[in-house]
């Protein structure tokens, strides 16, 4: 498999945090950022780390910027900054962009200057929390697209316990798929259709958001 390489430019706990999981994930990262100090916390981490303002558009061409396969707009407070440099990186012809906004304007901005994924972090964050809270069995999900999810969910009903799958013909019933059963913190990945659930068990399963979350309130 060919290394993929990145950029990130903006090094405060966003940026920080892509870098320290890209560079364990193997992958070769560049970083940029003007503070001089948050550099010299990423030297010994990233490939690269580099001081420098990314609003200058020289700098960016002398990083050779364009020959990253992907880069990371991870400026925070300063909205100024972040268009400019955006508009900059695609302007040099960096095929993928992700970039971090402030609020709706902003974002729509970016996706306007061509930013191919734009990320709202405190706002998805607080959605993901908000949701956890709204449904306490449903412990984690994944939305594979708008009207698919994955969830993991507790099972709390009397009338699932004791049942197998098989009984309980999750597909017929709830519309859904189980892929697995997470009891007593280990996962049954392909679990055997004839075997009972218990109390506290949580399936994981995959179907449209509305019979996801169906079942999820049944739970509540
Ligand atoms: P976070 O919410 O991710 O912690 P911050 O606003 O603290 O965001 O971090 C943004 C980082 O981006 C800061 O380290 C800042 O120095 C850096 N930064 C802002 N403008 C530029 C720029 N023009 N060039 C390079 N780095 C920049």
């Amino acid at each position: 498999m060919v290394k993929q390489n990145y950029a990130i430019i903006g090094l405060g706990r966003f940026g920080g945090s892509i870098c320290q999981t890209l560079i364990a994930g193997g992958a070769e990262v560049l970083v940029i950022d003007k503070d001089e100090a948050r550099v010299n916390d990423y030297k010994n981490i990233a490939t690269q780390a580099i001081i420098a303002d990314a609003q200058d558009e020289n700098t960016l061409r002398s990083l050779g910027i364009r020959n990253f396969d992907h880069v990371v707009i991870a400026i925070g407070e300063d909205i100024q900054a972040s268009i400019l440099v955006t508009l900059m990186v695609k302007e040099l012809g960096v095929k993928y962009i992700t970039a971090k906004a402030q609020n709706e304007y902003h974002a729509r901005v970016l996706t306007k200057l061509g930013a191919n994924k734009v990320v709202h972090p405190e706002r998805d964050m607080g959605i993901r929390i908000g949701r956890n809270l709204l449904s306490k069995n449903m412990l984690d999900y994944l939305d594979l697209s708008p009207e698919i999810k994955v969830a993991e969910i507790k099972i709390t009903q009397n009338f699932l316990i004791g049942k197998s799958l098989m009984e309980l013909d999750f597909r017929k019933n709830f519309a859904l798929n189980v892929i697995a059963v997470r009891r007593n913190k280990k996962i049954e990945i392909s679990p055997a259709p004839s075997e009972a659930l218990n109390l506290n068990d949580s399936l994981l399963v995959v179907g449209l958001k509305k019979d996801v979350e169906h079942f999820s309130q049944l739970m509540d």
